[in-house]
Formats: C-alpha cells, sequence, structure tokens
C-alpha cells in the first residue's frame, strides 16, 4: 500500500511519519529543492518569522520522534520553562511563574530540518503537483509537473496556498465556500546579534480592538535574535529599517530598548496573508475515496495564536486510529481533521473577531468576549495560579472547560474589583 503526501511543510512531515507506520511506502513530493541545512525557503515563506511551538505539539512531536527535543537543544535551540516568558499584555506584565511546561524556542527552519532528516519517507524535493489522477470516483495518485504518481491514498498537505479545492472542482466536486476570519494583521520581522544575557522570550501581546500593535523577540539558535513586529486591524508594520524601528519603538514594552545595540543580520521581511480561514471538507458532497487533506490545507488560523504546527500535529496522529479511506472513510477522517482544529478555531476567530466588527461598532456578543478578556488580562498580570491554568489552555496541553471553574471566576470577579478600585483612587473619587 502507498500513500503520497502533498507538501513537505510540518503537516506533511508529520503525516508520512505516522502513515509510515501502517503503509508499506510513503512518498512526500515537495515542489521546493530542499536544503540538509535549515534555512528559510520559497514554499514556506512564514519560516522567516517568528513560529512557537505550543507545548501540546512539542509533547506529540518528541512522541513521534524521541530525544528530538535534546536533538534540538544540542543545535542550538533554547527549552525553558513556558511559565517563565516575559509577556506584556494590555494591562500589564503578566505573573511570569514555573509551570513545568517545557516549551522549545528555535527557528521554523531548525525545527522543520530536524524533523525531516528524522522521517524515514522517501522525500522527492523539487516536485510540483499540479491536480489529481481518478478511477472513477476514487482518487488513485497525483498529476505533477513530470508526469503521474500512482497512490493508494492523497493526503494534501501543501499549505496555505493549497490547489485542492480548484483540482476537485476540475472533476465536478465543488467544496464549500471557506469560512473567513480577518485580523488584518501585518508581520514584519528582522534577525539581530544577541548576547548571552538576552531573555529568552519577550513578548507584547495584541488585542482587539484598542492594543493593535504587538511584538515578540525570541532568541533562536545561532546566537541570534528574531525580532518580529506584529500590526492588526490594518496598522501593519513597514518594511523599511526605519519604519520597522520606529514601529517598534511605538511598543508599550522594551522591545526597541533590547535591540538598540544589536546588529541587524537581515532585512526587513513582511507577511500579511494572516486571515484564519477552514474549509468543511467534511460536508462536500461526493468528496472522493483515496483523498483526505491536513493542517493549513483544511484550516489556517491567524498566526499571533501560534497554533498552526500543534493542530497539524494532532491531525498526523489521526492517521494511527484511521484506517478506512473509502470515499466514506475520507470523508469520515476529515470530520475527524475538522474536530481537532474547533478548539483552535473557537478561541482565535472569537478573539479576532473584534478586529472585524472594530472598535466602535462590536456586536453584543462581542462586547461581552471583549469584557470577559478584559477580566483574564487583568487576573493574568495578577495571579501566577491563573497564569498557570491559562497557560495550560493557550498551549493545548488542557482544555479551555478547565477554565469554566467557581474558583476562576472568583478571583477574575476579585482582580476586577481590586483594579477598578485602584483606577478610582488614581482618579481622585473615593470606591463604593
Ligand atoms: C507569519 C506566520 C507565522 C506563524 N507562526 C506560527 C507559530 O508561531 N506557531 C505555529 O504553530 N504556527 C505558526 N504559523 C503557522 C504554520 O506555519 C503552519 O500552520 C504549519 O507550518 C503547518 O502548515 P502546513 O504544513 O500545512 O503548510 P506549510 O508549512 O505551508 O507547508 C506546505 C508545503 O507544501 C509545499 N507545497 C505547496 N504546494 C505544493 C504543490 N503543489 N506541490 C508540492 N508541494 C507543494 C510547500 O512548498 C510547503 O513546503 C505561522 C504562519 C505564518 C503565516
Amino acid at each position: 500500500m502507498k500513500a503520497v503526501v502533498i507538501g513537505g511543510g510540518i503537516a506533511g512531515l508529520l503525516a508520512a511519519r505516522v502513515l509510515g507506520e501502517t503503509y508499506d511506502d510513503v512518498v512526500v513530493l515537495e515542489r521546493d529543492k530542499l536544503s540538509d541545512q535549515p534555512e528559510p525557503r520559497a514554499g514556506v515563506p512564514q519560516g522567516r518569522h517568528v513560529h512557537g511551538l505550543l507545548v501540546r505539539g512539542g509533547e506529540i512531536m518528541e512522541g513521534l520522534f524521541p530525544g528530538l527535543r535534546d536533538e534540538l537543544v544540542q543545535a542550538g535551540a533554547h527549552l525553558m520553562d513556558a511559565g517563565e516568558m516575559r509577556i506584556l499584555n494590555p494591562l500589564g506584565w503578566v505573573a511570569s511563574t514555573t509551570s513545568g511546561l517545557p516549551l522549545l524556542v528555535l527557528s521554523r527552519p531548525l525545527l522543520e530540518t530536524h524533523i525531516r532528516r528524522r522521517v524515514t519517507a522517501k522525500i522527492v524535493d523539487d516536485t510540483h503537483v499540479t491536480g489529481l489522477s481518478f478511477r472513477g470516483s476514487t482518487v488513485d495518485g497525483v498529476l505533477t509537473r513530470d508526469g503521474r504518481v500512482d497512490a493508494d491514498l492523497v493526503v494534501d498537505a501543501s499549505g496555505r496556498s493549497s490547489k485542492l479545492p480548484a483540482w476537485l472542482a476540475e472533476a465536478g466536486i465543488v467544496v464549500p465556500e471557506p469560512s473567513e476570519v480577518d485580523s488584518r494583521t501585518g508581520y514584519a520581522t528582522r534577525l539581530y546579534t544577541a548576547s548571552e544575557d538576552f531573555p529568552v522570550v519577550v513578548a507584547e501581546s495584541l488585542a482587539a480592538p484598542h492594543t493593535p500593535r504587538g511584538g515578540i523577540v525570541m532568541r533562536i539558535e545561532g546566537d541570534r535574535m528574531m525580532v518580529t513586529a506584529q500590526g492588526a486591524g490594518g496598522d501593519h508594520p513597514p518594511r523599511d529599517p526605519e519604519g520597522f524601528g520606529r514601529f517598534l519603538d511605538s511598543l508599550r514594552g522594551p522591545i526597541a530598548e533590547m535591540i538598540a545595540d544589536a546588529e541587524p543580520l537581515t532585512p526587513v521581511y513582511l507577511f500579511a496573508r494572516t486571515a484564519s480561514r477552514r474549509i468543511a471538507f467534511e460536508q462536500t458532497r461526493g468528496w472522493p475515496g483515496g483523498l483526505v487533506a491536513v493542517g493549513d490545507a483544511v484550516c489556517v488560523f491567524n498566526p499571533v495564536y501560534g497554533q498552526g504546527m500543534t493542530v497539524a500535529a494532532m491531525a498526523a496522529l489521526l492517521f494511527r486510529q484511521h484506517r478506512d479511506f473509502s470515499a466514506k472513510g475520507c470523508q469520515e477522517f476529515q470530520r475527524k481533521v475538522a474536530k481537532t482544529a474547533q478548539g483552535a478555531w473557537t478561541l482565535s476567530s472569537n478573539a479576532d473577531q473584534g478586529w472585524v466588527d472594530g472598535a466602535h461598532a462590536p456586536g453584543p456578543i462581542m462586547r461581552a468576549f471583549g469584557w470577559f478578556m478584559k477580566k483574564w488580562q487583568g487576573a493574568l498580570t495578577h495571579d501566577q495560579d491563573i497564569f498557570r491554568r491559562f497557560l495550560r489552555v493557550v498551549h493545548m496541553v488542557d482544555s479551555p472547560a478547565t477554565l469554566m471553574n467557581p474558583v476562576v471566576f472568583r478571583r477574575l470577579a476579585k482582580y476586577s474589583r481590586q483594579d477598578r478600585d485602584r483606577a478610582r483612587r488614581r482618579a481622585g473619587s473615593s470606591p463604593r
């Protein structure tokens, strides 16, 4: 039995790793020419920007490739406690603490290169897939610029630029229109030299609808600092170095100061196609047998939440239990893929709805969500235990349901009261 995976990004490599447990032959077709060195490449332009690997994603990858974490640390990645990141949210510095959650800090090319080295599937680079090959209502291979490759199962993992809807349309199969929530966020990233005494991660978070600007400084392999500026609601950081510097100067935290004496190593790179978008492939009428899709080809998230690689890892694990790739089985698989992405989608698309509605006309649901987020932001600056619980959810280790409990709500209310009273005292009026 042979499986062909389209795309050798994170989703494709992880899918190939798990498919290797049941398929005799697994082939990954990648359009880029691949280098053995961790370098940015054309097919993954986002690789030049900050890529935070959530704890859950890191755990899954370590499970699939035992020893990967140590190997990456040997190669220069930093391993830190996720709770020790320094984070400035719109209401102040988050109460950093030890969380027991191991966080790998590294560049996307380093992570991808090491995963690629560990995958035993055959990886054929410089091979552009141009369509699907059908036998009746079943996909039996892919078409490439140079010919055709047979497969019992085709997995589309070609990312956000996937042409799957168009390829299916050629066979008369119409997929549902994508759902989209566009926060109009732009990224601008530059690498700098870093000295030993820089913290590993300092982040300033943006939040709808009043805090459109944020940034991250991450110490990556090779004693370099990756500095990413993020601007939502269309307030994008510019590409020219002076404009980039001014954008960083306008942030509330110390990022501009941190890099004041650092030497730039690259130009400023931009990325602005950041809308969250998902296609409900599972609802497609006439979905063929022998074809499934995973990763960004199915569901792309606004990258500020750092969810994409982890959701791709969760989807790869589905190949362990799922064996039926008949038309019905493939649709069932897509249902599972959609379920895997659901929690992350709910979190990011709800939070981003504030950018869509705008600061001036939020609907009642978004007003309630904004109110709730503000309580959280306040509590996170006061309470290490609240931060620890929040981290476990954000890193997809625990379900969001764990935050919906009376202990948490009581504490949110307490800090909210304290903050309000303090604000009133500052404004000269006495608390009620
Ligand atoms: C600016 C930015 C920052 C991000 N930051 C984070 C982060 O902090 N944390 C996180 O988890 N995620 C982040 N992401 C998301 C993350 O990059 C993806 O979700 C993740 O890599 C999974 O993507 P994928 O493997 O499905 O697609 P990709 O990684 O995009 O890989 C797709 C692969 O398919 C290949 N390909 C495409 N078309 C063809 C074809 N026709 N034939 C052959 N090969 C093809 C491409 O060359 C590429 O190698 C970020 C994304 C962006 C845009």
